[in-house]
């Protein structure tokens, strides 16, 4: 079955280069290239596409066509646009496709998400999306959505398309890039689905009394994954299954965890053009005039001590109350603080406060600076991570690659990526605490200190155990592989026996 390469569209709300937000745009710009120039079972390469919606930011798209939706009682016009990002493999350049479904009234607008039409403006992605294949000629094997934007995409399959010929082999499957955000919305919401009120049943859409978006994906994909095993495991809880848990139990065979990758080319300490100056594992005295040029950015005193880095989104989820607990003591230890953040006002308040409280041992920028990012990661000597929940997070894998150690909270993907650091048998690349509180967090600030302070060596062979990890995107791309496939047989098998 499997002796041909794969036809694959990734559907995603976001994808890097064109639009971003968060960690799910990272995942739908660089796994399709690695998809694409993989070399996997021996088979050539994989023809991979990605479509996503075109906003305003956007410049410059090729046109392709215009074509009629079928959306509520109208007909609506999509403008389908391409542009392409490119793969390196060995020397040859790959060109994944981009799709862009271009619409000036849903998507001509300054920023992606956060208007009163969401359900509206994706339900319509969704459709474009499935009227636009066979008018493209181009018969997918696999249809890989992300998030709520594209759970509809899953159900529509198995619903107004089940006994269409072009559509009904196509698999899905359903990645949850962050269960926090489900697209729940009123009932109302299913005229824009073209179901009937028999739609709104906890066995179908209903969720607390809305229609939920992301409960359509997990409903009726064929295979769902999530960004780690852990967390994984994790959502089937109570206490972390944002509600979902029953339904994500009940689907927890098909269910799978894996990794995201980061691009090595991107990220790489050796040739990163932002960064003050390039060093590798062998070079580590380079990645110490990497911390003085960033004390002199962040206009902190200038001199050899532990810089721990801070690099995240600051809402609730980032576990940044912690680091708040325990400010005072913190601010006692030897050591700089230096954070990059962009989020709620609350944590604004909060870290401009304790700036101004220790102005020589803290270095804050309330900005999304991605230059600066890269000089946080290669001028720290370690980076907290000690989130309350973590999906996959890629902040520690980028960390460990520059060699700034991770201190992260055992949950999720930081639970699968770091590992305690034994100065004994010198194994592990961080530190790790499991409860979530100040103490167990200052606690493993402490026991980092204590090797960097007193083991110079053995932080020097910690530092190498990271930077030589692994977290490229071709072994998650060979997961993913095996994963449609498990999609692509389960969807022929109910196929088969749909016609018995
Ligand atoms: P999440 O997707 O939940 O925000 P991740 O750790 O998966 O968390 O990804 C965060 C990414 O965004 C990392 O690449 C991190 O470097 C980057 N990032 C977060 N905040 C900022 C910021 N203020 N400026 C620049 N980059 C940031």
């Amino acid at each position: 079955m499997f002796d041909r390469p794969l036809k694959i569209l990734l559907v995603s709300s976001e994808v890097v280069p064109f639009a971003k937000t968060g960690g799910l745009a990272d995942v739908a710009g660089s796994l399709p290239k690695a998809l694409a120039t993989v070399v996997d079972h021996g088979l050539p390469h994989n023809d991979v596409r990605v479509v996503m919606p075109r906003y305003k930011m956007i410049e410059d798209a090729r046109y392709v066509m215009d074509y009629p939706v079928p959306f509520m009682d109208r007909q609506e016009t999509a403008i389908l646009r391409e542009k392409e990002i490119e793969a390196n493999f060995q020397g040859t350049k790959h060109r994944v496709p981009v799709y862009m479904v271009d619409n000036y009234h849903y998507f001509y607008r300054d920023d992606i998400y956060a208007y009163q039409d969401d359900a509206e403006r994706f339900a319509f992605f969704c459709w474009a999306v499935l009227e636009t294949l066979p008018r493209l000629n181009w018969q997918p094997d696999i249809i890989h959505c992300n998030d709520w934007q594209t759970g509809p995409i899953p159900l529509f399959l198995k619903t107004h398309y089940a006994h269409n010929p072009f559509y009904n082999h196509i698999a899905t499957i359903f990645t949850i890039h962050n269960l926090q955000y489900q697209g729940n919305f009123p009932k109302e919401v299913l005229r824009l689905l073209n179901l009937g009120p028999e739609f709104y049943t906890p066995e179908k859409l209903e969720f607390y009394g809305t229609v939920s978006f992301m409960k359509a994906g997990i409903q009726y994909a064929d295979i769902l994954n999530t960004v780690s095993r852990t967390y994984a495991k994790e959502i089937q809880t109570p206490e972390m299954g944002e509600r979902m848990d029953g339904l994500l139990r009940k689907r927890g065979t098909d269910l799978y965890g894996i990794i995201n990758g980061i691009n090595y080319h991107e990220f790489d300490p050796t040739t990163d053009p932002r960064l003050h100056k390039n060093y590798d594992v062998n070079s580590l005295d380079a990645k110490k005039e990497n911390k003085f040029a960033l004390q002199r950015e962040m206009e902190l005193p200038v001199h050899d001590v532990p810089v721990i880095g801070i690099i995240s989104r600051l809402v609730n989820q980032k576990g940044l109350d912690l680091v708040a607990e325990i400010a005072d003591e913190l601010m006692h230890l030897s050591l700089q603080l230096v954070i990059l953040g962009t989020g709620d006002p609350y944590y604004h308040q909060l870290f401009s406060g304790m700036k101004k409280r220790y102005p020589d041992k803290i270095g804050l920028q309330l900005k999304f600076n991605p230059v600066l990012a890269q000089r946080i990661y290669a001028g720290s000597d370690m980076f907290l991570m000690p989130s309350r929940f973590e999906p996959c997070g890629l902040g520690q894998l980028i960390a460990l690659r520059y060699g700034s150690i991770p201190i992260v909270r055992e949950t999720g993907g930081l639970a699968d990526t770091i590992t305690e650091y034994d100065p004994v048998s010198r194994q592990g690349n961080g530190f790790v605490f499991r409860e979530y509180s100040g103490r167990a967090l200052y606690s493993a600030i402490a026991r980092a200190l204590k090797v960097y302070r007193d083991e110079p060596d053995s932080w020097k062979h910690l530092v190498k155990n990271a930077m030589e990890m692994d977290f490229s995107w071709a072994r998650s791309a060979v997961e993913y592989l095996q994963l449609y496939r498990n999609a692509i047989t389960k969807r022929a098998q109910e196929q088969k026996a749909r016609i018995a």
